[in-house]
């Protein structure tokens, strides 16, 4: 049977797999959604005796399933290979307590790596299956870990160009760095002097014009979208939550099934909702905690059902999730509104016009797994430091998050379920806010200095992907004001 694609925002206009991955947004700029949420075809056991690899193809075939068997196996095997530095992909590592889901052993050292590995095979193999002619034009905005991580996976793949734009202030001086040696012709990078939701609803902007698709496809190109909006995004990352829990179990760390619980530190709702659908699926999860820096607009929307954006929009030591419009939060909402697309529409109408939203009472009692926590920037360097000092396992500060959120939850609520952290990069991404928190003496030291003193702190070698950046050149280095970033596509694509 064929799962079909819908967006959010309408009734009719199905689509397959592969033409939701093509077209990344919906033509009314809602998110495609499946029809319905498929359910694993095999036990936990029987998956628990599986490699990433096999685990992935068994979960994403549910989702893809216009895609052959065949072509899926080819997608998986090309992007989870040793571009990561072990075979198990994704490693749990047991701290005090917790397990650490380790995604970040890809080729930018976060967890964005797990599915923007795969997503530009998914993107040429559906170019393939619907006979499509135009070269693809991957349009990104990032908050610093989805551009690096997009630009490895699609920089020289044939049949591609990819655009990124990045908050020229926002973002790490590593991250910074990471995205202007991208290498690979088909790359191109440009700072903004904005936020990151300037440069995510420049990039929307873009995609809803049908002028500009005109002009596009008259020159013989077509949009995509390598953000967490893209379903191509969201499905891969289902895979590492059903992994996790198949990995405990084969490991007698749960008993068949047992809950367990995951706590997602949340920018774009993307990464937490993977996890939901992985339940969906089937996997014995329990609370869905979702955890904020001090942009909790999330948490807000959590404890009161209104989603509200009109707030001051805070930098912290966690940069990737400084982000006040959760795009894939649209996706639960259609989903908790029993898959009405009206709902949403007038939800997000609201959302555009008065930057907030209220949603009903049975709408909130669907949110029942859902908790949510903070940490601020003093909170999230003390989780580091503690754990550090307890176990000698370094955090980098997003993980640190949640980890944070972890400890509080348990403490007020005494819920003592086996408990899954996403750990969503390495610490060596964001040396600076890390050693802050475990080495108070290493405030004056460069950014190199710091990454070797972390390594000899951590008692970790330095991963290949920073390593290389002390010699790499830079090859990006436009910056434009928000208002000009058609105007540089335009440049780009020679429109
Ligand atoms: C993107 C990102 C997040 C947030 O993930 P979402 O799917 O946007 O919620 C958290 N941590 C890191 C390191 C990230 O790069």
């Amino acid at each position: 049977m064929n799962l079909m694609y819908k967006s959010t925002r309408s009734e009719d206009g199905l689509v397959t797999a592969s033409q939701a991955i093509l077209q990344g947004l919906a033509a009314d700029g809602g998110l495609f959604v499946p029809t319905e949420l498929p359910k694993l075809s095999l036990s936990m056991e029987q998956l628990s005796k599986m490699t990433y690899q096999e685990t992935a193809y068994e979960v994403m075939k549910r989702f893809l399933t216009d895609f052959t068997e065949e072509e899926l196996k080819d997608c998986i095997r090309r992007a989870y290979d040793e571009k990561f530095d072990t075979e198990e992909i994704a490693p749990l590592v047991k701290a005090d307590g917790a397990y650490y889901l380790e995604l970040f052993h890809g080729a930018t050292i976060a967890f964005k790596d797990m599915a923007l590995s795969i997503l530009p095979h998914l993107m040429t193999t559906a170019v393939k299956k619907n006979n499509s002619r135009e070269e693809i034009v991957i349009l990104t905005a990032t908050s610093g870990d989805t551009g690096k991580a997009a630009l490895a996976g699609f920089a020289d793949v044939s049949g591609t160009k990819i655009i990124v734009f990045y908050p020229k202030h926002g973002v790490s001086p590593i991250q910074e760095k990471q995205m202007v040696t991208q290498r690979g012709d088909n790359t191109f990078v440009i700072g903004i002097e904005g936020n990151f939701d300037d440069a995510q609803t420049g990039v929307k902007r873009m995609f809803g014009s049908a002028e500009l698709k005109e002009r596009l496809l008259r020159k013989g190109f077509r949009f995509s979208s390598a953000n967490s909006i893209n379903i191509g995004r969201l499905v891969p990352q289902v895979v590492y939550y059903v992994y996790a829990y198949a990995k405990l179990l084969g490991e007698g760390e749960l008993t068949a099934g047992e809950l367990m619980n995951v706590v997602v530190p949340t920018g774009n709702f993307g990464n937490i909702l993977a996890a939901y659908y992985a339940k969906h699926m089937g996997v014995p999860i329990g609370k869905l905690i979702c955890a904020s820096n001090e942009n909790k607009v999330l948490y807000d929307f959590l404890s009161t059902g209104c989603y509200d954006r009109n707030r001051e929009f805070i930098l912290t030591n966690s940069p990737s999730m400084d982000i006040l419009i959760s795009s894939n939060l649209e996706r639960l909402i259609y989903h908790i509104a029993d898959d009405q697309a009206s709902v949403t529409v007038e939800l997000m109408e609201r959302l555009k016009n008065e930057g907030r939203y209220t949603i009903t009472e049975g709408m909130r009692a669907k949110l029942s797994d859902f908790r949510g926590g903070t940490a601020n920037q003093k909170e999230t360097g003390e989780a580091i430091a503690r754990l550090y000092e307890k176990t000698g396992y370094v955090l980098d500060t997003h993980t640190a998050v949640a980890s944070y959120v972890y400890e509080q939850y348990r403490r007020q609520t005494g819920d003592t379920t086996k408990t899954v952290i996403a750990s969503t990069a390495s610490p060596f991404k964001f040396a600076r806010s890390v050693m802050e928190a475990v080495d108070a003496g290493s405030g004056a030291l460069s950014d190199m200095e710091l990454i070797d003193r972390l390594s000899e702190t951590a008692n970790v070698p330095v991963p290949e992907a920073v390593e290389e950046l002390r010699t790499a050149p830079i090859r990006h280095d436009r910056v434009c004001e928000t208002e000009a970033m058609q105007a540089e596509v335009e440049r780009i694509l020679g429109l």
